[in-house]
């Protein structure tokens, strides 16, 4: 074994060697080397102690090192750690099927456990383009996307980003094009205004023959700028689609599992999709797992087809470990009064933020579940505002003009505050320059 190394001589061959996500191999951002993290703090190597405000993108809504998810990765590994889901199945996938099956909406009867979201995406459309050529209508392969989303970072998850950014630029020869819809005008506590379902609507009547599906994160559009609109909007898209014959997905790989204040962002409107993908918080944030649900009517066409089968098998399929740990995670949210918890969170950042919209350099302040978001009028340079919030105490990692927080649902109070007036003192340091 090499010897081990010292935190200079790590950081040296990470920033040498390891591309980070969005990374640069020539000018990399600072990284910080993670030693420990347990509950609402992550502990770096040099021993500062970081409030968590991030739940590592989405994922760790319980926080960190929690011992009922380790005590169920402990028993598993000491079976087995995976095998192949082709021709064998095991007690933690289909425990974790009975588990979806009870928590998700009763038409969502069948269930493909893929391991990641981008890709429980794209099974999601080859769901959607198989079901219309098994129900001999293949001329339905197109797909209706809102603009300002975000699907996940393979090809054809790519393809249905915003088409304003760099990806599309770069990659435009080999992304689908596809029917971009404004997203939705109506902002989530705003009275709700039906011209904001026209774009959509004209889109739907226009091309409805050559529609499979429309494709849309519920309530909370994330990592495409953390816009939260009107729950009606769903309800009108769910009657459009069966009015013109277009499958929704409902993309919750974000929204999943109680963030938005909604076990899932589709119950603020009582809306049941075609598709559903689950994803981020299913494991509770320890391993990569991502679920997509679908009905028999959906299933069963698909199956009654001539190939007779969805096309897609990963390697890591159903894997054991990581059906586990979404096991302990989901009874543990379910033992919890997580509903309560969340709107706390959700009162707590909107006092702690309010100070923020004080300011010139901060366009809107926003809060919907445990989501606390401040937009700034111009992007943030990372370089800078990184090492201040650390500086602070508080691990928030901020992208474009968006500086966010959605901490676990088992932050206390007084973190919660550390971490609102952390925020609010570096955007006032700035503003100040
Ligand atoms: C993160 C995310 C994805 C992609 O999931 P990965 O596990 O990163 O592939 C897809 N859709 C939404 C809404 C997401 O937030």
């Amino acid at each position: 074994m090499p010897p081990s190394l010292t935190t200079n001589e790590l950081l040296e061959l990470d920033r040498n060697h390891l591309w980070h996500p969005y990374s640069s191999m020539l000018h990399p951002d600072t990284v910080y080397p993670v030693s420990s993290a347990d509950g609402h703090t992550i502990t770096l190597e040099g021993g500062e102690r970081l409030i968590d405000g991030m739940s590592s993108w989405w994922s760790a809504i319980h926080g960190y090192n929690v011992s009922e998810i380790n005590r169920a990765l402990e028993e598993q590994i000491s079976q087995f750690s995976h095998v192949m889901f082709g021709g064998l199945t095991h007690r933690p996938a289909v425990e974790l099927a009975r588990r979806l099956l009870e928590l998700t909406p009763p038409l969502l009867q069948h269930i493909f456990l893929a391991d990641s979201g981008s890709i429980s995406i794209e099974v999601a459309l080859k769901m959607a383009l198989q079901y219309w050529i098994a129900v001999e209508q293949p001329a339905k392969r197109e797909i209706a996307v809102l603009q300002g989303g975000y699907h996940g970072d393979t090809f054809a998850t790519m393809a249905l980003a915003d088409p304003e950014n760099g990806m599309h630029t770069l990659f435009h020869h080999h992304l689908t094009p596809h029917h971009f819809i404004p997203r939705p005008a109506t902002p989530f506590n705003h009275e709700w205004d039906d011209e904001a379902i026209t774009p959509l609507q004209n889109t739907l009547e226009q091309h409805h023959t050559t529609l499979a599906a429309l494709i849309l994160e519920p309530v909370v559009q994330g990592a495409g700028g953390m816009y939260f609109y009107h729950p009606q909007y769903l309800q009108r898209a769910r009657q459009l689609c069966d009015q013109y014959q277009v499958l929704l997905i409902a993309d919750e790989i974000a929204t999943g599992f109680g963030r938005t204040g909604e076990l899932f962002a589709c119950d603020h409107a009582s809306i049941t999709p075609d598709i559903l993908c689950l994803g981020k918080a299913l494991t509770g944030g320890t391993l990569s797992l991502a679920a997509t649900m679908t009905s028999h009517t959906i299933a069963s066409a698909i199956s009654e087809y001539k190939t007779g089968t969805l096309m897609h098998g990963p390697t890591f399929m159903g894997n054991p470990l990581a059906c586990s740990a979404a096991n302990a995670s989901i009874d543990l949210l379910c033992s919890r009064p997580w509903q309560s918890a969340v709107k706390q969170i959700e009162q707590e950042l909107q006092q702690g933020l309010a100070p923020c919209s004080e300011l010139n350099s901060v366009k809107e302040v926003r809060v919907l579940g445990a989501i606390g978001v401040v937009e700034m009028h111009k992007a943030v340079d990372l370089r800078v505002i990184q090492p201040l919030l650390v500086k602070q105490g508080i691990w928030v990692r901020p992208f474009g003009s968006l500086i966010y927080l959605m901490p676990s649902y088992v932050i206390t109070t007084e973190a919660l505050q550390r971490l609102t007036r952390g925020v609010v003192a570096v955007i006032s340091s700035l503003a100040s320059e």
